[in-house]
């Protein structure tokens, strides 16, 4: 398929992954791996020094006879205060919930890996786990698309240009090693950076970037650390010429960000409480946000990331793409969903060895992509969701792994990893 004359419908093309039924699902097994952040990780809510990830490996065979596997993600961290699912408690959901539902619906199809599009019915034992959801779609996509060749960018027509990386700077105490981090970042050909801010952190820092920096494509993120009484002081930002101000109050507070977007001329974005396709219609009717921050996680997938996309395309609302400290096997399916028209701005795509001591993705070797000099990524063009994690690191870095064995699936055994819990 070509890579630039794909599916004009990308919903479309995705609703009908796997429905040849051409893979023998035979187990699943799930890796809790834990790396460490590269300097740690400060935001309104906290400092952040692990990064545990769990992943979800689905094992089966083609028609072929020949052996797939499909890799998943989970983006939970390792607390509930970003999201409510932490990455212990994603686990769990996957392992005694999500994982057994599909291997139950496996059964009930003489053994056939589902299709994607059977996958939501799922997600009734575990309606409010987005992010275990989508590692498990993401896993069953992938096994789907590398028996098929393809890889997710031509499923979905994504053209085969790379798409610009924004940088993502947390909050520092002291201002001059802000401006060195900042500087390094535009130096390197960052065409956005993204500012941390909190209560007694905003002005001052974002003020001291901005004079520095006239020209860069600059927006903020307050991981909802502020009220309506400090609506003056975000006010006060509207002088710096930000391209939004992500998810300033409370995610339940849709009201709040309403009031404060009527005021202020930088475009409010929200960011935490977008977690479905419908929570995204609602904050748009509000006038709640005027731009749309897309994890395909926290949304719930894929498919529910493609139904925001589509959404928001037909009401105009510009939309980029935001990260979760993924490795670089989630990392690229984002580079990916990146590359949909719609996305207006640079999105948090640097690459994971910028914020992770292990990526758990081999290296590729090759010049970084660039567009006009600036920083940029490419999108992934290998058959599945992109380059998969390397085994070898994910057993050596391992915490605890589980496997589920189909009723009637041939145990090849994972390589490296006991049976049970590790
Ligand atoms: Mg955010």
């Amino acid at each position: 398929m070509p890579v630039d004359a794909g599916p004009a419908d990308p919903e479309a093309a995705w609703s009908v992954l796997g429905g040849d039924g051409r893979v023998a699902l035979e187990a699943v097994e799930l890796h809790r791996v834990e790396v460490g952040f590269r300097r740690p990780v400060r935001t309104s809510r906290g400092v952040h020094r692990r990064r545990p990830l769990v992943l979800v490996r689905v094992l089966g065979t083609t028609d072929h006879g020949e052996a797939v596997e499909g890799w998943g993600e989970c983006a939970a961290l390792a607390d509930s205060a970003y999201d409510p699912e932490d990455a212990e408690g994603a686990a769990s959901t996957l392992e005694h919930v999500l994982v057994p539902s599909l291997l139950a619906s496996a059964a009930t199809s003489g053994g056939c890996l589902p299709p994607v599009a059977a996958l939501p019915a799922l997600r009734s034992g575990a309606p409010e786990a987005p992010l275990a959801y989508a590692a498990l779609e993401m896993a069953v996509a992938d096994a789907h698309l590398r028996a098929a060749g393809l890889p997710l960018a031509d499923l979905l027509g994504i053209p085969d240009r790379p798409v610009l990386a924004g940088a993502v700077v947390g909050r520092y105490e002291v201002e001059e090693e802000l401006l060195a981090r900042v500087g390094d970042l535009v130096a390197a050909g960052y065409p956005r950076v993204k500012l941390k801010i909190g209560p007694g952190g905003d002005v001052g820092p974002v003020g001291a970037v901005r004079r520095h920096h006239p020209d860069l494509l600059l927006q903020v993120d307050a991981n909802e650390s502020y009220t309506e009484a400090d609506a003056d002081r975000l006010a006060a930002l509207d002088e710096f010429g930000l391209l939004c101000i992500e998810q300033p109050f409370d995610r339940r507070d849709l009201g709040a960000h309403a009031r404060l977007a009527s005021r202020l001329r930088t475009p409010v974005c929200l960011d935490e409480g977008l977690s479905s396709p419908a929570a995204v219609a609602t904050a748009l009717d509000l006038g709640a946000c005027s731009v749309v921050c897309v994890k395909p996680a926290r949304l719930g997938g894929i498919a529910a990331t493609l139904a925001t996309v589509a959404a928001c395309r037909r009401r105009g609302v510009p939309l980029w793409i935001g990260g979760m400290f993924e490795s670089a096997y989630a990392r690229g399916v984002n580079a990916a969903v990146a590359g949909l028209p719609g996305f207006a701005w640079p999105g948090d795509l640097g690459p994971a060895s910028d914020y992770l001591d292990e990526t758990l993705v081999a290296t590729r070797r090759g010049a970084p992509a660039t567009v006009g000099g600036l920083v940029a990524v490419e999108v992934p063009r290998v058959p599945g969701m992109g380059p998969p994690p390397d085994l070898e690191a994910v057993v050596r870095l391992g915490r605890w792994s589980v496997r589920l064995a189909a009723p009637d699936g041939a145990d090849r055994g994972p390589p490296g990893a006991a049976d049970g819990a590790v």
